[in-house]
């Protein structure tokens, strides 16, 4: 079997705008690195208070079932670490006031790499719209890496917390259009579809969904000689 040459990190750090966003993402290459003894963590930015096309909805109730479904995804894959910013959903902005919580979660942790969006992509692939909530997190996220988490003077407070600076060794971005980064995820596919499947307010047929994820993964996979895969903007940082 081809090698796709994937580290192992210790820890790696998930910064996600919506609750499924991970699960769509990375989900296959989080349950491998979780198998391998990764410890992985979720950040989510908003809790996906308008992801709903009822113009009626009960916007606390559809919070409260959306947190509890990203919860359950995660679990799906192994990860229990999730905690989310309660940025508003469709409105979220790459401010400074972001990039500082973002920060702090990634002082805290201290992952050797982090993923989230590819913030430089409008268009994915040609054929959406990259959300502009995914474009404002990758942003925050990315900034948050370098350079700010790096130095010490941005956000001192933080080491007044007890937060010290940290380098991230490398950024793995998904819903790219320069993937140079093809994960083998054909062990850990269906755990992914599982984790997809908790995230049940969202989907009119899960059937489909999953049927959609299958095929895209294993064509990127056909790539690479894999069964499936993932694929990422991996960008290793300078040290
Ligand atoms: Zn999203």
């Amino acid at each position: 079997m081809p090698d796709d040459r994937l580290p192992t990190p210790e820890r790696a750090l998930v910064v996600a705008a919506h609750p499924d966003d991970a699960e769509f993402g990375a989900g296959g290459t989080v349950a491998r690195w979780v198998g391998e003894g990764t410890e992985v963590r979720y950040l989510i930015a908003t809790r996906g208070d308008k992801g709903s096309d009822d113009p009626n909805v009960d916007v606390r109730a559809l919070v409260a079932r959306r947190e509890t479904e990203q919860r359950a995804a995660a679990a799906a894959v192994g990860v229990d670490g999730v905690d989310f910013l309660d940025e508003p959903d469709g409105q979220v902005q790459p401010t400074l006031a972001l990039r500082e919580r973002i920060t702090r979660a990634i002082r805290a942790f201290r992952p050797e790499i982090v993923m989230t969006h590819d913030p430089t992509v409008l268009f994915v692939n040609n054929e959406w719209v990259n959300h502009p909530d995914h474009r404002a997190v990758g942003q925050a996220t990315v900034d948050a890496v370098f350079p700010t988490a790096r130095d010490p003077l941005n956000f001192r407070e933080h080491l007044d917390a007890g937060l010290g600076p940290w380098k991230v060794a490398e950024l793995f971005l998904w819903s790219t259009n320069e993937a140079n980064q093809l994960v083998d995820i054909g062990a850990t596919l269906d755990r992914k579809v599982a984790a997809l499947e908790q995230h049940a307010s969202q989907f009119r047929s899960f059937d489909e969904i999953a049927r959609w994820v299958r095929r895209r993964s294993e064509e990127l996979g056909e790539r690479a000689g894999y069964r499936a895969a993932e694929g990422f903007r991996r960008v290793t940082l300078a040290r």
